[in-house]
């Protein structure tokens, strides 16, 4: 836990969030300003601050495994679904507790901006 990290404060139910799915590993909730009609975001409870810094299979799996069982229970696992890890400056990284986005609910165009 990072006392001044905001994901690892939406864990510790300091700060709101819309939540969708929680385990006693991973939450995931609903991105504040979202790009997608569903966007989601999954996260682990413990602070990894970016995947270059990870380097537990089980903690990054879960995550892919907890957005593909959204996406089922959202509707868009049939139509397509997208999700990404931004790593550091260049790829667009703001907030430093690793997080998988879920898209979906619309197109997704490649490549990626
Ligand atoms: P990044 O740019 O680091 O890949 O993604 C960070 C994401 O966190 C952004 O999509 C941003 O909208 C979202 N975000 C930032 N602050 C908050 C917040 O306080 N609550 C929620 N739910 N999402 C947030
Ligand atoms: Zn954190």
């Amino acid at each position: 836990m990072a006392d001044d990290c905001l994901f690892c404060r939406i864990v510790r139910k300091e700060i709101p969030a819309k939540l969708v799915a929680e385990d006693e590993h991973s939450i995931a909730f609903r991105d504040i300003n979202p790009q997608a009609p569903l966007h989601v975001l999954v996260i682990p409870r413990e602070h990894v601050p970016s995947l270059d810094q990870a380097g537990d299979a089980e903690l990054l799996g879960r995550l892919s495994l907890m957005a593909a069982e959204i996406a089922r229970t959202e509707g868009v696992a049939a139509s397509g679904y997208r999700t990404v890890m931004n790593t550091n400056a260049a790829a667009g990284q703001t907030v430093f507790h690793v997080h998988l986005h879920l898209l979906g609910g619309r197109a997704m165009h490649w490549p990626p901006g």
